[in-house]
């Protein structure tokens, strides 16, 4: 079994990575869509949410309004906490369930992917066994994120500011993908590495 962090500023196109291995039969593991998933209707997490901050939470239709929960986070700690405290446990809970189900499915030769952008940021490197960054240069991040995303050029920007830089990246990385180029060449590189992941297991 393999257990592996992947990482990679924002843009740089750490998803499109994410499926081309979850394509080869890794497991990927992403706090972040799994929070997201916690947060739909019908799940304990969403209904304890909204009994701690109230119904106005919800729209017409029963969903959450994430603006307004971010609203309500946004200038209040202590909110904050609370929200983490019933958010924070579940994903770490369901990330244990998926890890679980991947090793039971596959107990030697498991490849799991743990998809963490702040992964330079929060110091949690040292925890897996390996870690892949995608690497995608400045200015090509900034163009995908404001054509293919929609974003302000300058929120784009103070986003990719805000995190760690490129060479900080690199520095914990076992594995470089280059995302800067064609796809079909971002692809190949994952295939490369894929094959390294698994056949010496
Ligand atoms: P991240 O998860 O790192 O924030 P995404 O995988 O969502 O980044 O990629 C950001 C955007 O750039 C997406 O719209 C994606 O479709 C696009 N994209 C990713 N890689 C490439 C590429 N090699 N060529 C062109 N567009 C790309």
């Amino acid at each position: 079994m393999r257990h592996l962090a992947l990482t990679g500023g924002i843009g740089s196109g750490k998803s499109t990575v994410a499926t081309f291995f979850a394509e080869r039969g890794a497991t990927i593991i992403d706090a972040d869509a799994i929070s997201r998933a916690l947060m739909e209707p019908g799940q304990e997490v969403l209904d304890e949410v909204v009994d701690t901050f109230g119904e106005h939470l919800l729209d017409a239709a029963g969903r959450l309004d994430r603006a307004a929960l971010a609203n309500i986070v946004f200038n209040d700690n202590e909110a904050r906490e609370r929200l983490n405290g019933i958010v924070h446990p579940a994903v770490r809970s369901e990330s244990a369930r998926l890890r679980e189900e991947a090793l039971a499915a596959d107990p030697d030769h498991a490849v799991i992917i743990q998809d963490i952008p702040l992964l330079v940021e929060t110091g949690q490197a040292d925890q897996f066994d390996g870690v892949i960054v995608v690497d995608t240069d400045h200015d090509t991040r900034l163009q995908r994120l404001v054509e293919a995303r929609g974003m302000e050029v300058e929120d784009a920007q103070a986003r990719i500011s805000a995190q760690a830089t490129d060479e900080q990246r690199r520095d914990v990385a076992d594995w470089i993908i280059d995302n800067s180029g064609p796809l079909d060449s971002t692809e190949d590189q994952v295939a490369a590495v894929w094959t390294e992941l698994t056949e010496d297991q």
